[in-house]
């Protein structure tokens, strides 16, 4: 009786643990109930990232604005996929910074981000100096020649002359370029033969970490061309959400409702030319514009979201366009034990003969300390590699990559006379893949079908829905609908800003 019992129940749990949970999944109320509590509004904001935040400083400032306007962001924290971590270690009793998301303020120094963190005296200073390694993943050292061949290879395939026939109809990927040219170039670098094959995977890694993508061919020729603005290094020396702080300031603070997150939204109904919007726990909003900054890996993921469906005009665009995964693994020491600087170290697969369950070690490519911490450093990885470690338990991401460390360091820990790489005081690592409020990271990218499809541009994303009134009732935001700066801090907060003056002239 008792083993059916426990039988029965084990059952049960693995019945409920087969079928993926979202917060969204129950919601309490009906259409009728939500109609009737609903709340009558201008405009709802649904997600709280940089993009919905700018949108939000556009309303509350200017000429026109707008009071009757409430964003609804999922989680208990603003910033999204900003997302700065402080943590007390208990062994020197210091707390530390860390940027799950976005880390550096890229674009080049034109742009009104960069002027912002300039005005805000946000910025670290860039006294960083560096142990510089380069070696192969056996420890022995590799040549720094072949390192150059990124560089090269990356200032030809954005040059518009070279990749322009990569986007004639069909578009051929990004990565193709790279492929069609890597022999030439690395025979002009003089680098080592031996190596050939280990540069040419760092050089692709290297690609799909820009992207977050399984495979550089995944990249529409067309749309990284559209990429604009250098990949600036600056820091926020007190964390990136000094930018989120810095503008929720100008933000009433009871128009910013934390874990709210909207799980229904009728754009289309029979009774009124406004959309009902419903959260979690069945608050409900009445609104004549939603401005949906949510990340098009959420969009793609949980179309239900939507009643009716979308029209199949946007639905298809969704299936053109992605957001890639990348991930950061992060370990932290009381001192450096590779030297007395920040580290910098380039590593190669010269040898690749992981046991299956340790494959996704390849991915890594390099080793950064971060921030203004030398003792601590940083590893980025992307695509089908990040999405196996997600996969994994913490305690073995974090075995597997000190394994990796003790290999690709063994000649630097003899020399310091440490038989290994000492415990780490810190480690943490992202699930940016799995994220139920994000599913992805930075770049959302376009594929090659898609822009053979029409995604020349990101414009038509940006195209918002009308409802059987002919009222444009779902505005879109969001990185995703910038042509030049998707993927970037900078980029979302531009199409916040637009989106929300578009929003003020439809309510004028
Ligand atoms: C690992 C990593 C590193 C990065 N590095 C950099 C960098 O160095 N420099 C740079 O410029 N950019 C970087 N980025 C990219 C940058 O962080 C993003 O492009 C930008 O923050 C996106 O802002 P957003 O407002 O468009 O989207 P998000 O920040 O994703 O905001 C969307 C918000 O919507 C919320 N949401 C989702 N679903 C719902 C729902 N149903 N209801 C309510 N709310 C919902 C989410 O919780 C989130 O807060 C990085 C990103 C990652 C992940």
């Amino acid at each position: 009786m008792l083993t059916k019992f426990v039988s029965l129940l084990w059952s049960l749990f693995m019945l409920t643990s087969c079928v993926a949970q979202h917060p969204c999944d129950i919601v309490p109320g009906t259409f009728d109930s939500w109609m009737q509590g609903a709340t009558s509004i201008d405009v709802v904001v649904v997600g709280g990232g940089a993009s919905g935040l700018s949108a939000m400083k556009q309303f509350q400032g200017g000429k026109r604005k707008v009071n009757s306007v409430v964003l609804l962001e999922a989680q208990d924290y603003l910033g999204g996929r900003v997302k700065t971590v402080r943590t007390s270690i208990e062994a020197t009793g210091k707390t530390v910074l860390t940027e799950d998301g976005a880390e550096w303020v890229h674009g080049g120094r034109t742009t009104d981000l960069y002027r912002l963190a300039k005005k805000l005296n946000g910025l670290a200073p860039d006294t960083k100096t560096w142990n510089i390694f380069f070696n192969r993943n056996n420890g022995a050292k590799a040549s720094p020649l072949g390192y150059n061949i990124r560089r090269n290879l990356m200032k030809q395939c954005e040059t518009k002359k070279i990749i322009t026939p990569y986007f004639q109809k069909p578009d051929k990927g990004f990565g193709q370029c790279f492929i069609d040219r890597f022999d030439q170039t690395y025979k002009k670098l003089k680098a080592p033969a031996a190596e050939k094959e280990a540069w040419y995977f760092y050089n692709e890694q290297m690609v799909n970490k820009d992207q977050g993508t399984d495979t550089w061919l995944n990249i529409s020729a067309r749309d990284a061309l559209n990429f604009r603005g250098a990949d600036q290094w600056d820091q926020w020396k007190n964390g990136y959400d000094t930018l989120i702080n810095y503008i929720t300031k100008s933000i009433e603070n009871s128009k910013l409702k934390l874990n709210s997150p909207v799980c229904r939204i009728h754009w289309d109904n029979e009774s009124t030319d406004r959309v009902l919007v419903v959260t979690k726990d069945g608050t409900s909003y009445l609104a004549k514009h939603v401005l949906i900054t949510v990340s098009i890996g959420y969009l793609k993921e949980h179309r239900e979201l939507f009643t009716p469906e979308l029209p199949t005009t946007y639905t298809k665009l969704l299936e053109d366009v992605h957001l890639g995964v990348a991930d950061k693994i992060q370990l932290g020491w009381d001192k450096p034990w590779w030297g007395n600087k920040y580290l910098d170290l380039t590593m190669i697969w010269t040898e690749k003969n992981l046991p299956a369950e340790q494959e996704w070690l390849y991915g890594i490519m390099e080793f950064l300390s971060i921030h203004q911490y030398p003792e601590m450093i940083q590893a980025f990885i992307t695509g089908k590699y990040a999405k196996l470690m997600e996969d994994l338990p913490e305690e073995t991401v974090k075995s597997d990559i000190m394994q990796l460390l003790n290999s690709v360091m063994s000649k630097t820990l003899q020399k310091k006379g440490l038989s290994a790489v000492p415990e780490p005081i810190f480690f943490r690592r992202t699930t940016w893949g799995l994220h139920e409020w994000s599913y992805g990271s930075y770049n959302s990218y376009v594929s090659p079908v898609g822009a053979d499809n029409g995604l020349k541009t990101r414009q038509p994303l940006a195209k918002s829905v009308k409802n059987s009134y002919n009222k444009q009732v779902l505005i879109w935001g969001g990185e995703a609908l910038s042509t030049t700066r998707y993927g970037a801090v900078d980029g979302a907060m531009a199409v916040g800003k637009t989106m929300a003056i578009k929003i003020k002239n439809l309510l004028a």
